[in-house]
């Protein structure tokens, strides 16, 4: 869809002022040249030139998304015994869903099967099309089940080991257990949740066109409501406004006055994620579209012929519906809780790893993407060790050479606190002691334990959990398979910042996420862009980046090739409204 854009660092620098036609034209130019299509294509530099012998780890890798697939595609298969499984056997580009719910793209062109994935590898990959319904960490073994064939016994199921486990089974739709949202609403998280939904809005057009029908039913029958004002939401709305005004209205003449959008969120704005200019465009632009903006209402009801919202003015009223799309955010998937139940992590809402992406008190288990969450350790957790590594003459007191001589792994191991000083336009350490120890000299600075604290305590809360996006996941991804890949050498060379609370170095880096921007396309050959540094476009202009980067991001030429010929061929025919 929209929001994230997955623009290479490159391109995002070149863009951090507002952006001329000439430059965007160059990333246009530059999206279709080798350059950033290279992506898409390659394999990571880090692969190391050394196949192991026979006793290979196994690696198993749940889920084929853009966690899992990510991790495959740098993945040095050679090193080890990998092995995929996935109810899912092929990887779907999610971001251009909206755009499959109205025809706008194809179903098969923005989806790539995964075993053309693992043979473009060359490798000796295994995959199992079927799902994981329970982890058993203490013997290392994951319980599985196929859906499409079955055992001996009948059910189809089947036990895989492994030495290391990658989960990166992304999250389900959450309905925060509201009754009638399953049986009665569309979600839109897989490809045939959107070929549903395409359908779907159809038969309400065509059922509305029937003749026996009075026209407050085909009034009903013609409602849209949309639940959730986040970024999948809104796209859709704006998707389907288009569809109606531009191919629809055409081809309905007769009922297309009746046709009526609603968006309905239960906080004050939509979009709340990107920045207030944004959100303000988009509301503005939908109310001139005619789409029905209803926020502040929260749903608390869906039956078959009526979705039932609450507003503290209005209270509880009952809104007749023709079709309903429940978009309103992610939740653990039920095998995954078992699973965090089992390991101790029973009171926690998401699966918790360390920095490394090592699921917490679990020997071997890896997870990525929306699966999971970093828990990134507290810089006052850990104060007194930190207070000791830096203090290297055991003075009791810390110079601000002593400080600076650890500051790289300080900056590296706890993020937080360079965004603290940035937040805070410090320059560095030094200013920040001083905010402990008054005007004084900064050379002469020496902090006891609880000056050092005072000036680290407010650092922590710069601490803040990753949003559940493709672009989290494939970085996590192509993180996670450069460790493994580098297992070997980093044991003996170890590349990451020193150990605070234990001996030498940690082997790796923590993962460090990059935000490269995101996107909100409002219809209308609109979009809006945030990228990093705040900068900020809304327009005809920006929907050409957004074309240019989600052409330049799919992840083989053939969808490539498809993508791009599907939006070409919206522009001379329009969508195809055929109830397929
Ligand atoms: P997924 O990509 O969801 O993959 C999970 C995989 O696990 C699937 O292959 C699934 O079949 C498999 N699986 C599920 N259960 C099991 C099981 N029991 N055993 C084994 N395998 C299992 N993000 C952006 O950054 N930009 C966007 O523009 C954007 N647009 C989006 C639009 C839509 C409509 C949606 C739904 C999401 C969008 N996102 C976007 C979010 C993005 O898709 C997710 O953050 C991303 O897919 C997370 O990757 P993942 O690997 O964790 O999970
Ligand atoms: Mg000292």
């Amino acid at each position: 869809m929209r929001w994230t854009a997955f623009i290479r660092e490159g391109a995002s620098r070149a863009f951090n002022h507002r952006p001329t036609f000439s430059n965007l034209v160059l990333l246009v130019g530059a999206a279709s040249s080798g350059g950033l299509v290279a992506y898409a294509d390659s394999k990571s530099d880090d692969v190391v030139d050394k196949p192991q012998g026979p006793q290979k780890k196994k690696v198993v890798v749940l889920g084929t998304g853009w966690g899992g697939t990510t991790f495959l595609r740098n993945l040095d298969s050679r090193l080890y015994d990998v092995q995929v499984i996935s109810p899912r056997n092929y990887f779907a580009f999610t971001p251009l869903l909206p755009s499959v719910t109205c025809g706008t793209v194809e179903p098969r062109s923005v989806v790539e099967p995964i075993r053309r994935i693992l043979e473009k590898k060359g490798g000796d990959i295994k995959f199992w099309e079927a799902e994981c319904f329970k982890i058993d960490s203490a013997n290392k073994k994951i319980h599985c089940r196929s859906n499409i064939g079955t055992n001996l016994d009948g059910d189809g199921e089947f036990l895989v080991d492994y030495d290391y486990l990658v989960v990166a089974v992304g999250a389900r739709s959450n309905t925060f257990n509201t009754p009638g949202v399953v049986e009665n609403c569309h979600f839109l998280k897989e490809v045939e949740d959107a070929q549903k939904i395409r359908r779907s809005v159809m038969d309400c057009f065509e059922r509305a066109s029937l003749p026996y029908l009075d026209e407050e039913e085909r009034k009903n029958s013609l409602h849209f409501v949309v639940v959730g004002g986040g970024p999948t939401g809104v796209e859709f709305a704006a998707e389907l406004h288009d569809f109606v005004t531009e191919d629809l209205s055409k081809l309905y003449p007769a009922i297309q006055h009746l046709v009526k959008i609603s968006l309905v969120e239960a906080a004050d704005h939509i979009l709340t994620m990107f920045d207030k200019r944004i959100t303000k465009f988009a509301e503005e632009k939908f109310v001139r579209d005619g789409i029905n903006v209803k926020t502040g209402y929260k749903v608390v009801k869906v039956s078959k012929d009526a979705i039932t919202m609450q507003n503290p003015a209005t209270g509880d009223i009952a809104v007749p519906y023709g079709m309903a799309v429940w978009s309103t955010g992610i939740g653990t998937r039920p095998f995954v809780v078992e699973f965090m139940k089992q390991i101790g992590q029973g009171n926690r809402r998401v699966l918790a790893t360390d920095e490394w992406l090592r699921v917490l008190e679990c020997d071997g288990v890896y997870a990525v993407g929306d699966c999971a969450t970093i828990n990134q350790r507290r810089v006052m957790e850990d104060i007194s060790e930190i207070f000791r590594v830096a203090d290297k003459d055991n003075s009791g007191t810390l110079t601000v050479k002593e400080i600076q001589d650890v500051l790289d792994d300080i900056y590296v191991r706890y993020p937080q606190v360079e965004l603290y000083l940035k937040s805070r336009q410090m320059n560095g350490i030094a200013d920040l002691v001083r905010t402990s120890k008054g005007d004084a000299e900064k050379e002469s600075i020496e902090l006891n334990i609880e000056e050092f604290k005072k000036a680290l305590s407010l650092v922590d809360s710069q601490v803040k959990n990753l949003p559940a996006t493709a672009q989290v996941a494939a970085q996590q991804g192509q993180y996670l398979a450069r460790c493994f890949n580098k297992m070997k050498d980093a044991e003996e060379n170890p590349e990451g910042p020193i150990r605070i609370r234990g001996e030498g170095r940690h082997r790796f880096r923590p993962f460090r996420y990059r935000h490269l921007g995101q996107f909100a396309p409002l219809g209308g050959e609109q979009t809006a862009a945030q990228l990093p540094g705040d900068w900020i476009s809304i327009g005809h202009s920006s929907q050409w980046l957004w074309y240019s980067v989600y052409a330049t991001k799919q992840i083989s030429w053939r969808t490539r090739a498809l993508v791009i010929s599907d939006w070409s061929r919206r522009f001379v025919f329009g969508r195809d409204s055929s109830c397929i």
